[in-house]
């Protein structure tokens, strides 16, 4: 049997304040002719990054609605997960050698997981390329029933895709009865498929990384990891992957402290079960700090969990995501949900969640970053003004109840 992740219950009534009762309701009304279908969310790790993140909270929401939902993750090895790394890379535009090593590597340990699957279902949605051809090798076996349905949803931006990479992966995705993708702009044109469905991913507002905390124990807990909330601060949190450009971060940050020399900078980054680039960045991002007591390096290794997230993210002047390449950016809303603007890299998903000028900025470059982030660091009225806007635009968008609707609605309408 695949790892079978354990999950928090939580109730869809809660959700009522936030995303207004009227929401709760079409929910309510979507799930009613799905009660106790059986469903299943696959992906690679059950901690680190943001699908782990979503299905947190997605799949006990889908529970709470009389789904029989459950979230299981494929196993893997240094080597698969180095494999699909490359391919997370390639898939967004690196130069990768795609070898025929790395494709048996990466067939032979999706064959192995599934072997492992067990149970049956009536839609199983598998997240990412990590575990995409396992449909391949169920097809027609006694887990794929012809009545259950199969989703890929894609977290990542495949529009300047490795030809050759995604030529490979191509044969194994179009098995699939439908698709889900973050924006339209992400899918390829050759990906032949009757079903392709946008349906940007959320934030949980009640989760431990985003509920209110008071100011008091904010500053407390920003003061244990040695950040003066006092003086001008901003952070990026994000997986030590040279894509989230932890170190063109600190470029941005020298220019930044120029003209605001008692400027603090945290770097918060978590390492990912799946992601062995993880401490190779991280150790080129220290290079990069070159011992500057102002930049503050952290990770879950010094005990960063959701709640000092939260509170880094909430105490923040500006909040960046400065990524070069970016699927969705979950960052980006949690920032904005707790009302910082957010000065982000034009990148994918991100640019869905800030309007420029509006919420914060979208940045083309290290100057570009830093300019804006100073002239927020000098106008704190506006960037309150910014925060409290993305708050709204996050509400309206991208919290976790317009996510259930979206799937509920596809859901209804892939059934047999
Ligand atoms: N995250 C975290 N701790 C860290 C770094 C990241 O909890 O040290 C979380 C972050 O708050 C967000 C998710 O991991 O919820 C990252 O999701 P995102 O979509 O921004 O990026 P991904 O890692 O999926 O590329």
């Amino acid at each position: 049997m695949l790892e079978r992740v354990p999950l928090l219950e939580k109730d869809l009534a809660d959700y009522a304040d936030v995303a207004g009762p009227e929401a709760v309701e079409r929910i309510c009304a979507l799930a009613e002719p799905l009660r106790g279908a059986r469903i299943l969310h696959l992906n690679a790790t059950a901690y680190g990054g943001g699908v782990a993140e979503l299905l947190a909270t997605h799949v006990p929401l889908l529970r709470s609605v009389g789904i029989e939902a459950e979230w299981q993750v494929i196993h893997g090895s240094d080597e698969f997960f180095t494999v699909t790394k490359a391919v997370h890379n390639a898939l967004q535009g690196a130069d990768v050698e795609w070898t025929s090593d790395m494709q048996r590597t990466y067939l032979e340990k999706v064959l192995d997981n599934a072997l492992l699957l067990e149970g049956t279902y009536d839609f199983i949605v598998v997240h990412d390329p990590q575990p995409v051809a396992l449909l391949t090798f169920l097809h027609d076996t006694a887990v794929d029933t012809p009545d259950m349905r199969w989703i890929w949803r894609c977290h990542i931006d495949l529009t300047d895709a490795n030809p050759e990479v995604w030529e490979f992966f191509r044969p194994h995705v179009e098995r699939y009865d439908a698709s889900v993708w973050t924006m339209p702009e992400f899918v390829p044109s050759s990906l032949e498929m009757e079903r392709v469905v946008q349906a940007p991913p959320c934030i949980d507002p009640l989760s431990v990384k985003n509920l209110d905390l008071p100011a008091p124990f904010v500053t407390e807990i920003c003061k244990q990891y040695g950040v003066d909330t006092r003086r001008p601060f901003v952070c990026q949190v994000s997986r030590f992957d040279p894509w989230k450009d932890p170190v063109g971060v600190i470029e941005a940050f020298r220019v930044i402290r120029e003209k605001v020399p008692d400027a603090q900078l945290v770097l918060a980054g978590s390492m990912a079960t799946d992601d062995p680039e993880g401490f190779r960045v991280w150790e080129q991002t220290e290079e990069a700090r070159a011992g500057d007591k102002d930049i503050h390096l952290l990770s879950n290794i010094q005990q960063v969990g959701n709640v000092q997230i939260n509170a880094f993210q909430r105490a923040a002047d500006v909040v960046l995501q400065k990524s070069i390449r970016e699927g969705f950016g979950l960052t980006v809303s949690e920032g904005l949900w707790k009302g910082r603007p957010v000065i982000g890299g034009r990148a994918g998903g991100i640019a869905l969640q800030v309007r420029d000028g509006l919420d914060g900025y979208l940045v083309d470059s290290v100057e570009e970053c830093a300019h804006r982030t100073i002239e927020l660091l000098e106008d704190p009225a506006t960037a309150d003004t910014m925060g409290a806007n993305g708050r709204e635009h996050v509400r309206k968008n991208f919290i976790s109840t317009r996510e259930l609707e979206d799937w509920l609605r596809l859901f209804t309408e892939l059934q047999p």
